[in-house]
């Protein structure tokens, strides 16, 4: 989701997979991450353009692996897109290891994969010298399925795409993109408004109009869960496996149910500020930001992501993302970047102007912030140039303006959620 020429959305939906396709896509996810491996062996330290990849590790890859030749092509791809993300957290301070495969998920792109969206079915290429394998997409109905306005769309094509496994279920994670409008200024809003979002560990999330979705009870029950399923486990008779089973499935639903809520409660804030669209940093951003903790895994900002993503669009909201830069160092209000203007985890005290926050709502702001000046220098914009405060809106070039006084329907928040 890069401020490039296209729009592009990810529509996920789980697959129906025969027992005997299942282990030919397992194998061919074992040779992608061998090739994966391979590609970043032999480029790390030493190149990351993606046909300098290709040219040094393409043909090891197709020696060593079973992929055929685009999935070779695309493992030096990947390689080289992860390399290049390392150079860029060390550019930052961040510490960044070479990388290394391990999750189960592999990458198909126009060659490798065909959807067919009238039979809600896609095809796929697997390793060695064996042929596609078919899949069903299990979509939801009709009317609750964001993902039918692209599998069905004319103007949406399918791009580049990745294959998970994830607990005995396969899920598509389906690219598609179209051209994004050329924003011709006589033409359209150009003071659009966007709300930024902070995600985060003790607030799930945070608003850049102040609304705090605590984790609170999430992080007690999580904890409570785990409690539980130890003792459980230590019992280890067959009845307390099929309990434990039972457990986990329960867990994931409670989780599942509190991101909706939350994802309702961040759109609801959205549309109670006319906001034309919500942003959040990358998600890869906080994953590096917070790499230990219990429930916010990958999966867990991934579907709240996708959650607040199908409910915007469904309200004609656009929800994108920014590069997680300083957002947590700068200082919101006068822009001065420093570690030390965070003394603990909650807390933001700028040593320059002297404001005092709560770190995430201040990095909430920076989110908004962040992504507007990126939009400005973009060739393609979607025409936004403020974000939404409680009390009024602010624009990086014009700062803060106050909503108007008269103005009753407009800053009607809700109550703020604090813990
Ligand atoms: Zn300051």
């Amino acid at each position: 989701m890069s401020g490039d020429e296209y729009c592009r959305r990810t529509a996920i939906t789980r697959l129906s997979v025969s027992p005997t396709d299942e282990s030919l896509l397992r194998e061919t996810i074992s040779e992608w991450k061998e090739g994966c491996q391979i590609a970043s062996d032999k480029a790390w330290e030493c190149c990351h353009s993606k046909s300098d990849v290709q040219q040094l590790a393409y043909d090891d890859i197709r020696e060593q692996t079973t992929l055929g030749s685009q999935h070779a092509i695309l493992a030096c791809h990947q390689a080289a897109d992860n390399i290049k993300s390392c150079i860029s957290c060390r550019r930052d301070g961040r510490k960044a290891g070479k990388p290394t495969y391990t999750s189960p998920t592999i990458t198909y792109d126009s060659r490798t994969m065909t959807v067919f969206p009238e039979k809600e079915a896609v095809s796929l290429t697997t390793h060695g010298n064996h042929s596609r394998v078919r899949a069903d997409l299990v979509l939801p109905d009709d009317d609750d399925g964001y993902q039918h306005q692209y599998v069905s769309s004319e103007a949406w094509e399918s791009t580049q795409s990745t294959l998970h496994y994830r607990n005995g279920e396969w899920y598509l994670h389906l690219g598609f993109r179209k051209h994004r409008p050329h924003a011709d200024k006589t033409e359209t809003t150009e003071n659009g408004t966007v709300l930024g979002v902070d995600l985060g560990v003790n607030e799930i999330a945070v608003t850049s109009t102040a609304r705090f979705f605590s984790a609170g009870q999430l992080n007690h029950d999580r904890r409570e869960f785990k409690r539980v399923r130890t003792d459980l486990q230590e019992h280890g008779s067959r009845n307390a496996h099929r309990t434990l089973e039972s457990m986990r499935g329960r867990e994931t639903e409670y989780v599942t149910h509190v991101l909706h809520a939350v994802a309702n409660g961040i759109l609801q804030e959205a549309l109670n500020y006319d906001c034309d669209g919500i942003v959040f940093e990358e998600l890869d951003g906080i994953r590096r930001r917070l790499p230990n903790a219990a429930w916010h895994s990958k999966w867990a900002f991934d579907r709240l992501y996708q959650y607040v993503q199908y409910k915007a669009e469904s309200e004609g909201l656009f929800v994108d993302t920014t590069s997680p830069k300083n957002t947590s160092k700068r200082c919101a209000e006068c822009g001065f970047v420093h570690g030390a203007n965070r003394p603990s985890r909650d807390r933001f005290d700028c040593q320059n102007c002297e404001t005092r926050n709560h770190a995430d709502y201040n990095a909430a702001k920076n989110v908004a912030e962040m992504y507007l000046r990126r939009e400005q220098q973009s060739s393609c914009r979607r025409g936004v140039s403020q974000y939404a405060l409680k009390s009024g809106t602010v624009s990086p070039d014009q700062g803060f303006t106050p909503y108007p006084a008269e103005s009753t329907d407009k800053p009607s928040p809700q109550q703020s959620q604090r813990a």
